[in-house]
């Protein structure tokens, strides 16, 4: 999620832009400073050897928060499958948290600390194909954040009537904030057990499924949560606080789903109101995309101290119970105030992110274009069409064109803010140039089959929907994620002679694109970076327009080039 990111530097963009002087105003766009990346970011970012040779299986996670002096003490169970010839394993966990002790077979382990990484030497037989495990105990004060979802950490809130209310935020910064984990999106366990122990006159709820409540000691209680399917680490959230509980079922593609509606005990009301838009969106997604992917784990919302994350099987809302984008329409056109855009595109993310999740940041693009533009598909699914697209069109205006959507691999470092909108609108022009729906469907969802519950890569992306859709996107998809420039649709029309190309495009970049010869009828053209020339059957000049679903621009030139005239005859 963390979409405000981009909205913030919306902001800041404006004031530069507004001040008389000023090295952004003066200069047009600002030199992009070359990245500066650190070891740590490696650490973070990288499959680094001490990754690479075993695979989770299963994260057995134990932890008491106590609100009473902001600290977490734990461990977790990791079992893992040795995939290659061991080394010491490299375990995260961010500072000021310690860990206390590592043990295997009943031995403790020695370590090694670098910084948020742990480099822990394995004694043991480490016999490839073998599953083995180790538990890490820990302790500490995790780091606070400050401002969530936007950055990372515990968050010790308070409900409306002062009462403690908890939950963490960490997608970018990482889980390992608040607990020991394999600290990569690339690595996934097949199921996890969360097991939260807190004071017992508050309910702790987390992912997945309740398996129990047991007293723990004088005062305590825990609450043991079970996911029985592959789940990122930044998905795994604690809730904790007074909630109300309300449940509904889905007769959904996967069957009898249970949904699980958990509002604070003051927002009950509202929450009836406002979440009767889960039905509808999983009934447009599953048409799109196919079954919901955790029907074993169940769907559920709950009240969250932030805006909203898309926290697997466990969608944080924190709307405020009104449509839109905090009460705001994104895409301002008024189609962004009739939905919730917190239900509808955290929800969106159990396909695109959750079930489907790219091995690194880089690609997020996957994640948060879908994201977008399943607020367009929703919008259609309830308007129409015409709806749908104009919602989409209307979030362009916060494009930013600052760096690429692809962000630096390796470094636990995401591209631009642009995934979310010029991403959405790539897919929506993608969509106009396939120009079969049903194929594009059929796409949207073989994509969610093909990879459920896995990780891909931008590229297997990419490949996936060029095979699928009988066209090649290569060349798109190249121009709107790795460059800042729109393509410019370049001609000029003598008559019904139309001369025509793209300009400021990558090279290669030849995408087909349609335009109106009169009120109901258009033509496909197939402009390259070369002039060529073509004569229409235009009723008359003014009907003339490249359709706009289409995310490019059109610039009408006097003088269309000396290779015109060689390419038009
Ligand atoms: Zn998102």
């Amino acid at each position: 999620m963390r979409l405000s990111s981009a909205l913030r530097r919306t902001a800041i963009a404006s004031l530069a832009l507004a001040a008389p002087v000023g090295r952004g105003f003066a200069q047009g766009q600002p030199a992009a400073q070359p990245p500066v990346f650190t070891h740590a970011d490696t650490l973070r970012g990288a499959i680094t050897p001490e990754r690479a040779w075993w695979d989770v299986v299963f994260y057995d996670l134990h932890v008491r928060l106590d609100p009473a002096d902001s600290t977490v003490r734990g461990w977790n169970g990791i079992t893992y499958r040795v995939t290659g010839a061991s080394r010491a394993m490299q375990i995260d966990l961010q500072v000021p948290l310690e860990i206390d002790s590592v043990v295997q077979d009943g031995k403790r382990l020695t370590y090694r600390r670098d910084g948020n990484a742990f480099f822990v030497k394995v004694t043991g037989k480490q016999a490839k194909g073998s599953v083995r495990m180790v538990a890490v105990y820990y302790h500490g004060r995790p780091r606070v954040a400050q401002r969530p979802p936007w950055d990372g950490g515990l968050i010790w809130a308070r409900d409306p009537d002062g009462g403690t209310w908890i939950s963490t935020a960490c997608q970018g910064l990482g889980a390992s904030v608040w607990w020991p984990t394999k600290d990569t999106q690339a690595d996934e366990p097949d199921s996890q057990r969360v097991a939260l122990t807190v004071p017992d006159s508050l309910q702790a709820v987390g992912n997945g499924r309740l398996r129990g409540v047991t007293r723990a000691a004088e005062g305590w209680s825990t609450w043991e949560w079970f996911v029985t399917s592959p789940i990122n680490n930044y998905d795994v959230a604690p809730y904790i606080g007074r909630y109300a509980q309300y449940t509904d079922t889905y007769d959904g593609e996967g069957g009898r789903l249970t949904l699980d509606f958990r509002p604070l005990v003051q927002h009950v009301e509202a929450s009836r109101r406002q979440w009767d838009q889960v039905e509808p969106m999983l009934r447009c997604f599953e048409h799109w995309f196919g079954p919901y992917p955790w029907y074993r784990d169940g769907y559920r919302l709950i009240e969250a101290p932030h805006l909203g994350m898309e926290h697997q099987s466990a969608v944080a809302y924190g709307n405020g119970y009104r449509n839109g984008y905090k009460g705001t329409d994104l895409s301002g056109t008024g189609w962004g105030l009739t939905f919730d855009f917190i239900v509808i595109h955290e929800s969106a993310h159990e396909w695109w992110g959750n079930s489907l999740t790219t091995a690194d940041v880089a690609d997020m693009w996957v994640h948060e274009s879908f994201a977008n533009y399943s607020e367009s598909l929703f919008t259609e699914c309830q308007f129409g069409t015409a709806a749908g697209a104009a919602y989409q069109r209307g979030t362009r205006k916060l494009v930013k064109n600052d760096k690429p959507i692809v962000g630096t691999y390796g470094v636990n470092s995401e591209g631009s803010g642009d995934m979310y909108y010029k991403g959405g609108n790539m897919l929506h022009t993608m969509r106009q140039v396939v120009a079969n729906d049903s194929v594009w469907r059929a796409t949207l969802r073989g994509l969610q089959a093909e990879y459920a519950h896995r990780i891909v890569t931008g590229r297997q992306v990419q490949e996936y929907m060029s095979a699928h859709t009988g066209v090649r996107l290569g060349k798109i998809f190249e121009q709107y994620l790795t460059t800042t420039r729109i393509p410019v649709f370049e001609y000029r029309l003598d008559g019904t002679t139309l001369t025509y190309r793209w300009a400021n495009v990558v090279a290669g970049f030849d995408m087909p694109l349609r335009v109106a010869v009169a009120p109901d009828s258009a033509v496909r053209l197939t402009p390259t970076e070369r002039w060529q020339s073509t004569t229409l059957a235009l009723a008359a000049p003014e009907y003339f327009h490249v359709d706009e679903n289409y995310f490019v621009e059109t610039k009408r030139v006097e003088q269309a080039g000396a290779a015109a005239a060689g390419t038009s005859r």
